[in-house]
């Protein structure tokens, strides 16, 4: 009750104003009560004088006559409040006695007999004269007589207490009113000015709670009165101020703060490249996605795709112009799918698309075809034509349990094989995959042993001339697995060049090939050439050409009896290495062929620009030869071309005399195929070549 300023200064005035009143007033009846007091004392002893006076006479004269004092004494009877009067003579033993009114009072009302007791009879044996006040009672003691002759003495005993009770009373009846008007009238003037006083503190009050509501800190405070309250007022106004730019500033950070948080989203959650949702999204989504399939048993596709030829065109023409394949790449197969399918992109050239919906087989191919059709459309990029495969890779999350990292490394495995199967292509992964991949880790994982304790072997397959005569043979490498047995380097190569082994396995090959070359030159009387792989991680590898040179010194193997076969898309794709590597080794004397021709490139113009022997024409057009008008028609123009460019043609993988004849009539030089020979062990090279010649013309006749 106390806390409110109003409360507890109401409180205190009223208080000090009741406290004031009651002092005044009990200060005047105090001075009231004195001044009758003092009044009633000074008539009473007037009036004991008097009588004493008239007394002299009376007790001077002898004998005393007792009556006449009675008659004296009577005269007293008059007075109301008078409780006794006595003479005394002169030794102050008493004549007589008259008991007034208010002695009778008190006598009857306290029903004591005994006179004495009942008046209480003041002693005077050493009594002074004068009056005084005592026990409620004024009590005058006169001398009768002079002072020199005394002749007795007058006492007079006045009640005062009733008298002055009496007139306390009356005081306070008469005074009373007034006293309450004054008090009331001064409480509640108090009370006005305090409200008028407290009223500006009000007025701010209800203005703070205003400001707190309304969050609105442009209000400001007025109050014109020249109080505290204003400058309390002018303060908090300042306060105010001061808090409204503080809130702009911090509005403005606030805004700031909340754009970098969009930014940041934006950045951790998308490819800043293509606006595509990035790897981290992804993931985060697709994790959440696979656990609703996986409660509800719904089946979830992930197809997972990356560029063919992406590297080469980021190598040859830039980073900048394969940032823009990777936009047109973005837009291109965003506009195949539809609003709720998902296309992200993982990192480089690496996207996923989790398409929304139907999940089914027909579904997922259609798309896929489409997909691989769009691909087949040139990008058009600063006025150059640049053409860019996908290779897809499929996977279902009920294949993998509906776990993610299985999921995504089922799609990866599904790719590579996309990849191995050549640009364009889409394969659905299957769980045999998973064995093939784990022989493909198994055999990752051997190769240092392998290299290390010369696991590998080379076999031979021979290249005969149009008259069947050998002029050569093309190594082959073959790696004696010691747990998986005979392993294939169609194989183990690719592994191998993924994981940087190649270098050594070729180095491993060249200074085998230039060992057991001896062998073969022991058995074969013509010249002919031994064909070694390179792959295109060779052509980059800077200290190949020293290592061919000291092995060939090692051995003395004569260049000229070694021919370096390399695909057309390992020597464009290190075009300048390649060119130069070769011009160095075509010098020594060794030739050069381009393996596996008419797969790789559509543009020829190269042709002109590179050092080659020999155009290998790859087995895919020989084996359609007889089926395929397109596969004729391209084997003819090759051959066209080669010759038309000087260069030797060989047509590899000839199975039937058909083949063999066919390439023969349209002018093919060199043959190499199971026709002649499979790739056979050195011991075995060497026995072919003793009777190859006569068993080819046998073969020919019954052809
Ligand atoms: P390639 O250089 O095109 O070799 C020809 C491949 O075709 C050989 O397979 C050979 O066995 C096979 N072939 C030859 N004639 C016929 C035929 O009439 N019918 C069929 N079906 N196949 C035939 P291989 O030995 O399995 O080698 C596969 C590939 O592995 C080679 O293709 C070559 O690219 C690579 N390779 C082999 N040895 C080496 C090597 O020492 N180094 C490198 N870098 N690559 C090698
Ligand atoms: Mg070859
Ligand atoms: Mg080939």
């Amino acid at each position: 009750m106390l806390k409110s300023i109003k409360s507890s200064l109401s409180i205190t005035i009223v208080g000090a104003v009741l406290f004031t009143s009651i002092i005044v007033l009990w200060l005047a009846i105090n001075e009231h009560e004195k001044l009758y007091v003092g009044a009633v004392s000074k008539d009473l002893s007037t009036l004991t004088r008097h009588f004493s006076s008239e007394l002299t006479p009376i007790l001077s004269a002898a004998p005393v006559r007792a009556h006449r004092i009675d008659q004296i004494l009577s005269e007293l009877q008059g007075l109301d409040n008078l409780v006794y009067a006595r003479v005394f003579n002169q030794s102050r033993q008493p004549l007589a006695t008259l008991v007034g009114r208010a002695g009778r009072k008190q006598f009857q009302t306290d029903g004591i007999t005994d006179e004495e007791q009942g008046l209480g009879f003041v002693t005077v044996h050493s009594r002074q004269t004068g009056t005084s006040v005592e026990g409620g009672r004024v009590i005058s003691f006169e001398r009768i007589g002079s002072q020199a002759v005394p002749q007795g003495y007058l006492m007079v005993v006045n009640d005062i207490s009733g008298p002055v009770q009496n007139s306390r009373r009356n005081l306070l009846w008469q005074t009373m009113p007034l006293v309450l008007v004054g008090l009331f009238s001064t409480i509640l003037a108090c009370l006005y000015l305090l409200k008028r006083l407290l009223s500006p503190l009000y007025s701010l009050s209800h203005f703070t709670r205003l400001v707190r509501e309304n969050k609105d800190y442009s209000l400001r405070f007025s109050d014109h009165s020249d109080s505290e309250v204003r400058r309390l007022g002018e303060d908090i106004n300042s306060l105010m101020e001061a808090m409204e730019v503080e809130l702009t500033i911090n509005q403005e950070q606030n805004l700031t703060l909340v754009e970098q948080q969009e930014t940041m989203t934006r950045l951790a959650n998308f490819d800043s490249l293509t606006g595509l949702p990035n790897r981290q999204f992804v993931m985060d989504n697709l994790r959440l996605e696979l656990a609703r399939s996986s409660r509800t048993e719904q089946d979830l596709v992930l197809m997972f795709f990356d560029l063919d030829g992406f590297k080469g065109i980021n190598d040859s023409l830039g980073h900048e112009t394969g940032d823009l394949i990777l936009i047109e790449v973005a837009d291109r197969v965003s506009s195949l799918l539809t609003e709720s399918d998902l296309l992200a992109r993982l990192g480089g050239d690496e996207f996923i698309i989790i398409p929304d919906g139907d999940c089914s087989d027909t579904s997922i191919t259609n798309l896929s075809n489409r997909l691989i059709t769009a691909f087949s459309q040139p990008f058009e990029l600063r006025g150059l034509e640049l053409s860019v495969g996908i290779s897809i890779g499929i996977a279902r999350a009920s294949d993998a349990d509906y776990e993610l990292s299985q999921l995504m490394s089922n799609a990866d495995l599904a790719m590579y094989r996309s990849k191995a199967k050549g640009r364009g292509t889409y394969t659905v992964f299957t769980p045999d995959m998973v064995d093939a991949y784990k022989r493909k880790l198994s055999l990752a994982n051997s190769m240092d042993q392998a290299v290390s304790n010369s696991e590998f072997v080379v076999y031979y397959q021979p290249k005969v001339a149009g008259t069947g005569r050998i002029i050569g043979f093309e190594a082959l490498i073959r790696w004696q697995h010691p747990e998986l047995g005979l392993v294939m380097p169609g194989e183990f190569i690719p592994i191998a060049e993924q994981g940087g082994k190649i270098s050594a396995i070729t180095r491993w090959v060249i200074d085998r090939v230039c060992q057991e070359l001896s062998v073969l030159q022991q058995q074969i009387d013509s010249r002919f050439r031994v064909s070694i792989n390179l792959s295109g991680h060779d052509l980059r590898d800077a200290g190949l050409f020293d290592t061919i040179h000291s092995v060939f010194e090692r051995y003395q193997v004569e260049p000229e009896y070694i021919e370096f076969e390399v695909t057309e898309s390992a020597y464009l794709e290190n075009f300048a290495l390649s060119n130069k590597f070769f011009r160095r080794v075509s010098n020594m004397g060794c030739a050069i062929s381009l393996d596996d021709f008419g797969t790789g490139y559509s543009s020829l113009s190269y042709l002109t620009q590179i050092s080659i022997d020999t155009l290998k024409i790859d087995r895919q057009f020989i084996c359609k030869l007889e089926t395929s008008e397109r596969s004729r028609l391209v084997t003819g123009t090759i051959i066209d071309l080669a010759k038309r460019l000087s260069l030797t043609i060989c047509a590899e993988g000839i199975e039937n005399h058909r083949q063999w004849e066919y390439l023969l009539e349209h002018g093919v030089e060199h043959f190499q195929g199971y026709l002649f020979s499979e790739p056979v062990p050195l011991a075995e090279a060497t026995e072919l070549s003793q009777t190859f010649a006569r068993d080819t013309s046998q073969r020919m006749a019954l052809g």
